[in-house]
């Protein structure tokens, strides 16, 4: 009956239910996001505490069977269910994110959260255990990638509850665990792309040496270019003909790694402030990652 390539693992043990929900603090006044709401056992409990709950669901069985549910009740004008992707779904305004989250969509699900123009104030949000570890680890942890990292610029991160595979129908085959994100307000003043785009280079090895990452030929091709772009936009002559463009921009990397002192550091082991400085180095000489 359930399509578990769609995540559909509905949360049977109601006193989990109940508690993701009253985690959420709900007011009264707010309009709370859930996606993915399957039968609806997060939902019904939702409608009780808020003024309105949009629900995307991308299972049409479900909808469905969500709508009969709510039928004839006083809550049933208090839903919008908006049938589709999420992923591909406009959002209205919500104050509140809460989802038994489908986990093949758990990491763009998370930064689609952080970059809405009014991003809720909190999300209580269920993941499969070992992300749930990722969004949560420090530096120097095991876990501690570049999903850590970029999440934490962005939000604060907190562990709710672990929950046990036999509270879902049918049992996933991993453990979950429910975290809270809360997304700063206001965003730090960084260009979200110029961020994922320096971890992207630090992160391709986490326990290797920052240097490393810059010395693939692919890194090298793609910040020439965006240096060569920098300049056009700074309206400075662009003259590569003797293509000695990309020893300018590794002398500047060989610069920048050094004068941080992170040139030898591994990316596993820094935390934020050692990547804004980096990022800050790198844009004071012109390099940029995206
Ligand atoms: N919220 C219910 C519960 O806790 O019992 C069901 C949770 S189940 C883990 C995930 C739900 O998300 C399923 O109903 C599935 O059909 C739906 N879903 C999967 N991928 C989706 C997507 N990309 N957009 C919207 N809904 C999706």
């Amino acid at each position: 009956k359930f399509n578990t390539d769609l995540g559909q693992h509905i949360l049977k043990n109601p006193l989990v239910a109940q508690g993701i929900v009253d985690k959420a603090n709900i007011k009264p006044s707010d309009v709370v996001l859930e996606v993915g709401p399957g039968t609806g056992n997060l939902t019904v409990r939702i409608l009780e505490q808020a003024r309105k709950v949009v629900a995307v669901e991308m299972d049409p069985r479900m909808a469905a069977e969500l709508t009969k549910r709510v039928h004839g009740t006083p809550a049933e004008r208090k839903l919008e269910i908006i049938l589709g992707d999420f992923m591909k779904t406009e959002l209205p305004y919500f104050d509140v994110c809460i989802s038994n989250t489908p986990y093949q969509i758990s990491s763009p699900l998370v930064f689609k959260l952080i970059n809405q123009p009014r991003p809720p104030r909190v999300s209580i949000l269920m993941f499969q255990r070992e992300f749930a570890m990722r969004l949560l680890a420090k530096p120097g942890d095991s876990l501690y990638c570049r999903l850590s990292a970029n999440v934490q610029m962005w939000a604060n991160v907190t562990h709710i509850m672990k929950v046990g595979r036999n509270n879902f129908r049918p049992p996933p085959q991993v453990e979950s665990s429910v975290v809270r994100i809360e997304i700063k307000s206001p965003r730090p003043q960084i260009d979200f792309n110029e961020w994922d785009g320096l971890l992207r280079i630090v992160f391709v090895r986490k326990n290797r040496m920052i240097s490393a990452g810059f010395k693939s030929n692919t890194v090298l091709e793609i910040l020439e270019k965006n240096y060569k772009t920098y300049l056009a936009m700074n309206n400075e002559m662009v003259d590569d003909a003797n293509g000695s463009m990309l020893e300018t921009v590794k002398e500047k990397i060989a610069t920048v790694l050094q004068e941080t002192g992170l040139s030898d550091k591994r990316a596993g082991k820094c935390d934020q402030n050692d990547f804004l400085k980096l990022l800050y180095a790198f844009h004071q000489v012109g390099i940029h990652f995206s």
